[in-house]
Order: structure tokens, then C-alpha cells, then sequence
């Protein structure tokens, strides 16, 4: 399926509570083409009005983050696990992200990254249950993702912890550094 066939059955959809409360549905944005996606949790205010995905204050780092390794938004894909905005941007509810889950596969499937950057603890934890993100950021993985088969994560902190906690931007800055060579040694194993 299409990507814009993709969002259009999104912004359609009513499979869970969030849709009652929801302004807009945040499909994602970013290439078709992508060759990495980044995965946040889920749209906060600023998204739910905009029906677009990281553009309030995590969102600007995340751009400067990109823009550190020389990449446009445009040049990427932003999606979440939720599409829709939990009410007092609550976490997710369980019953909540598996509804909207296969959303995502559907997005992957169709783009086929040749990474993954779940970006913070709670993306990290949809994809690797066991993963705890202060151990496993910055790090690529490759594992078995059913139905979807092999992939490579890179997580990341989230961009919105460097906000709060000054000491992660750095963090995050040189984790964002690797992900170029990350890609290279990936074309090179092909
Ligand atoms: N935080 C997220 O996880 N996703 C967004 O889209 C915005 C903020």
C-alpha cells in the first residue's frame, strides 16, 4: 500500500478510545524513501493541532539533531507508536498501542528504513521489551521482528529528556553522529 493510502485509512480510524479525544490523527511525515525512521511515543499538543508529528520544542531539537548530520526532515521518516494524542499526554494506554500497532508495521513495511530510531525508553520498549535505554542507546542491533523480519535499531534518548535534563544533549548529539556510519557499514555488508 501506498504511504497516502496509508494516512488517509489512519486519519479514518476509530479502533480505540484516543480517537474520542483526539484533534487531528498524526500519521508521521517525512520520505517515502526513507532510509531511516525515527519512532517517537506518541503526538503531543502542539502535534494533536497540527495533525503533524515532533513539532513543539522536541521536535526543534530533533530538527537540529538531523541537521547535525546533515539531513532535512523531508530526507527521513518521523512517525510514533500511538497516531493519536492521549488525553494530558498520559502514556499509552496497552490496549491502546496495539491498537494503532499494526499502523506502524503497515508504515515500515511500506518504507522499508534500513534503520530504526525509536527515540526514548517507551518506543524502545514497543520494539525490545528487555531493552533498558540508558544501556542500548547508540547502539545498532539487528533483530528478528515479526512479521516484519530482520531489522537494525539504533535508539536514541528522547529528544524531549535533553530538555529536561541538560546532560543528555550531548549524548544524544554523538549517538546522532554514528548514524551516518551506521548506514554506510549497512550498505557495505549488502
Ligand atoms: N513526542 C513524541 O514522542 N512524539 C511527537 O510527535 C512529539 C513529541
Amino acid at each position: 500500500m501506498k504511504l497516502e493510502e496509508l494516512d488517509k485509512k489512519m486519519k479514518a480510524c476509530t479502533s480505540c478510545e484516543l480517537a474520542k479525544t483526539r484533534t487531528t490523527v498524526v500519521p508521521g511525515e517525512g520520505s517515502a524513501k526513507a532510509e531511516i525512521m525515527f519512532i517517537g511515543e506518541g503526538p503531543g499538543k502542539n502535534e494533536d493541532l497540527q495533525g503533524r508529528p515532533f513539532v513543539g520544542a522536541a521536535g526543534k531539537f530533533l530538527n537540529q539533531l538531523l541537521e547535525l548530520i546533515d539531513l532535512k526532515r523531508e530526507d527521513v521518516y518521523i512517525a510514533n507508536v500511538v497516531k493519536c494524542r492521549p488525553p494530558n499526554n498520559r502514556d499509552p494506554k496497552p490496549e491502546e498501542a496495539k491498537a494503532c500497532w499494526s499502523w506502524l508495521e503497515q508504515q515500515i513495511k511500506t518504507i522499508k528504513p534500513k534503520i530504526i530510531v525509536p527515540l526514548g525508553r517507551h518506543s524502545l520498549q514497543r520494539f525490545i521489551p528487555e531493552a533498558v535505554i540508558s544501556e542500548y542507546h547508540g547502539r545498532a542491533l539487528r533483530k528478528e521482528f515479526k512479521p516484519l523480519g530482520e531489522l537494525v535499531f539504533f535508539p536514541c534518548y528522547h529528544p524531549a529528556a535533553a530538555l529536561y535534563n541538560g546532560g543528555l544533549r550531548g549524548t544524544l548529539e554523538k549517538d546522532f553522529k554514528k548514524i551516518p556510519k551506521v548506514i554506510e557499514l549497512m550498505k557495505e555488508q549488502k
